[in-house]
């Protein structure tokens, strides 16, 4: 039986990706963040997990995730620190 949600009909596997809840954009009025995942508008509110990415892709996102959380850290290091 194949549940609705499941995973090629396996219920156990059932996994979310969820992202995209502030998205960064390169223009204020696309997303919540700016490229560098500062939040539009205030001066020192960074956002470096899922929710930056606009959208799911087709693979795992964590090794993205904190690939891009480690660049913000950089952009950090070098500019706001
Ligand atoms: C069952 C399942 C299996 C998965 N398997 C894989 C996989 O194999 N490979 C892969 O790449 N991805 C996998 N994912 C997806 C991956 O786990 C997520 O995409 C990733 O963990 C998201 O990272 P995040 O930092 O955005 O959020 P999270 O890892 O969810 O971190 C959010 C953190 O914020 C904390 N938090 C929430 N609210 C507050 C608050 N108000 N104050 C303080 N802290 C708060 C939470 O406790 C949590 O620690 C899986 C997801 C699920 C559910």
């Amino acid at each position: 039986m194949i549940e609705e949600g499941s995973v090629y009909g396996n219920g156990v596997r059932i996994a979310n990706h969820i992202l995209g809840g502030a998205r960064f954009s390169i223009r204020p009025d696309d997303g919540v963040l700016d490229p560098n995942c500062r939040a539009w508008n205030f001066d020192n509110l960074y956002v470096t997990d899922g929710s930056c990415m606009p959208t799911s892709g087709g693979a795992n996102p964590t090794l993205t995730i904190q690939a891009n959380a480690f660049r913000i850290g950089e952009h950090l290091a070098q500019n706001v620190l």
